[in-house]
């Protein structure tokens, strides 16, 4: 994979410039989602360094380093339209980390087609995924969320294909994803 290293330019956070452990970059996608009013900012790398606590970051501080469609998903529990997603038919081998704090969540292995336009998964990373009761839009549902930063990255039903029969369908835009060779 060609990885295309451009710096954002919102993302200035000052402890990320000396240690990057975890630094991985993507390239900036075509942007389609729900929410068309807000400012798009296309990011045009991820980095995320693993020595920064991002499980104590301030909404303005998400904000440097997330962009406005990333920020209203992972922050506000928004949801991508479906058939948008970079991932949704990513069929490569590797893993999907979390888009707020480089957290592995799911393996390329446990993903299956589901149909339904959003990445989806029938199992998840040990204990690097949690879920939490969403009784919103007068639905009874599970939210998932990533237990390091508890970014918002979709829902989990009871409707996926052995050996979980579970279906955890997740936003791309809450992922990122690395490529094994
Ligand atoms: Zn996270």
């Amino acid at each position: 994979m060609n990885l295309h290293h451009t710096i954002l330019a919102l993302f200035v956070l000052a402890s990320c410039s000396q240690t990057v452990n975890t630094s991985i970059s993507m390239n900036p996608k075509t942007e389609g989602n729900e929410v068309e009013s807000l400012e798009v900012v296309e990011a045009e790398s991820f980095q995320r360094d693993s020595a920064v606590d991002y499980s104590t970051f301030t909404n303005e501080q998400w904000k440097e380093i997330l962009t406005s469609m990333e920020y209203h998903i992972l922050r506000e529990k928004g949801t991508e339209r479906a058939f948008t997603g970079d991932y949704v038919d990513n069929k490569k081998s590797g893993v999907y980390v979390c888009k707020g704090c480089a957290t592995p969540l799911f393996e390329s292995t446990t993903k299956f087609k589901s149909g339904t336009g959003w990445p989806s998964f029938y199992d998840k990373i040990d204990d690097h995924v949690q879920m939490v009761p969403d009784n919103s839009y007068g639905m009874q549902r599970s939210e998932v969320i990533c237990a390091v930063c508890k970014g918002h990255q979709g829902h989990v039903f009871v409707d996926g294909p052995e050996p979980t029969g579970l279906r955890y369908c997740i936003n791309s835009k809450s992922l990122y994803f690395v490529e094994k060779n």
